[in-house]
């Protein structure tokens, strides 16, 4: 039972059968006819030109911030942003371009008034402000879909592109019972990331205009990202973009309840009204050992990841009945 994050998840039986009976070829000759409509299939489903195929999450950012910037532009985005904090500052070193953070709002957006204050002026001293970048979901929150609209005017009448980091779009989409469509519209470019909830094994997808996708794909061969006999994985990619989506309903109803159960815990302190998708941070009191516990619980055969707030994550391979054994054993221990 391993609680660390959505990135765990088995492929599922389907995935390996269609992955192994997948149609291959050499997909940087563009001959894979699995990568191929899996492209195809991901533009026309979320409303763009034209889609990409990349190695992960962090690839599939990487490439769309070099899309869109040329070195020594900068693009805005959130304190807590993953492509600004945990892509080992990708876009700086690799695409020269200067990320300008600002600090999150509670609730994951970004306040309009600062980021108008960071544009920079057409002014010899500064870089330019190209992008604005978002995340939605962000550490499990949902953008609402007016902030979203509001975002798409701000970089309107600012001239700047919008970019969404979508690794867990769906979560959001499913969260507010939407078609990903509603989500997709306002932006000029999209990731998804197909190897978190979603179950496949490895990929992401990156989404925007034809010439966007056209640059973009130049840039993931520069990166190594170019593979070759990629429509086995692409076979599981499409399946987690369709058989899968349904199983977040059931993550989100999982991560509710062990939201619940754990505010009953003693030292143990979360809303569970503010937890909307399948991710669960609680508070723990400062004198309780978390590291000690994770230690026990893994005797149990549970596996946490030891922090304060603590951070839970629910998934295909986490039932209610795996939930309510980790509740037990909390209960045990922080006693
Ligand atoms: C996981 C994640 C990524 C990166 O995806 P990888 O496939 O792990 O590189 C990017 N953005 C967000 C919001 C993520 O959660």
């Amino acid at each position: 039972m391993d609680f660390r994050s959505d990135t765990v998840t088995q492929p599922t039986q389907t995935m390996r059968q269609a992955m192994a009976n997948a149609p291959v070829g050499d997909d940087v000759y563009g001959d894979d006819p699995t990568v191929n409509e899996l492209e195809t299939w991901a533009a026309e489903r979320h409303g763009f030109e034209s889609a990409l195929f990349t190695t992960s999450g962090t690839q599939a950012n990487l490439l769309g911030l070099m899309a869109h910037c040329e070195r020594g532009d900068e693009y805005l985005c959130g304190q807590q942003a993953h492509n600004y904090k945990y892509e080992a500052g990708g876009a700086a070193v690799l695409g020269s371009i200067q990320p300008q953070p600002i600090e999150n709002n509670p609730d994951g957006t970004l306040d309009f008034g600062k980021l108008a204050a960071a544009i920079k002026p057409d002014d010899s001293h500064f870089a330019r402000t190209r992008l604005l970048s978002l995340e939605n979901t962000i550490n499990g929150k949902v953008l609402p879909l007016t902030y979203l609209a509001k975002a798409r005017e701000f970089c309107d009448e600012n001239k700047l592109s919008l970019h969404l980091d979508g690794a867990r779009a769906y979560n959001a989409a499913v969260a507010l019972d939407v078609d990903i469509k509603e989500i997709a519209k306002h932006f000029d470019s999209m990731t998804v990331c197909l190897s978190k909830g979603l179950c496949a094994p490895i990929g992401s997808i990156l989404m925007g205009s034809k010439d966007f996708i056209t640059k973009a794909r130049r840039l993931r061969k520069m990166v190594g990202g170019g593979m070759r006999q990629a429509g086995i994985l692409a076979a599981a990619g499409k399946l987690a973009l369709t058989e899968q989506v349904t199983q977040l309903e059931t993550d989100h109803a999982n991560a509710k309840l062990l939201a619940i159960k754990l505010s009953e815990l003693p030292g143990v302190h979360i809303n569970p009204d503010f937890v909307q998708t399948n991710i669960v941070f609680a508070k723990l009191d400062a004198q309780i050992d978390i590291h000690g516990i994770a230690k026990k619980l893994s005797n149990d055969g549970i596996i946490i990841s030891p922090g304060n707030p603590i951070r839970f994550v629910t998934h295909k391979d986490v039932s209610e009945s795996d939930i309510n054994f980790l509740v037990e054993k909390l209960k045990l221990y922080l006693s």
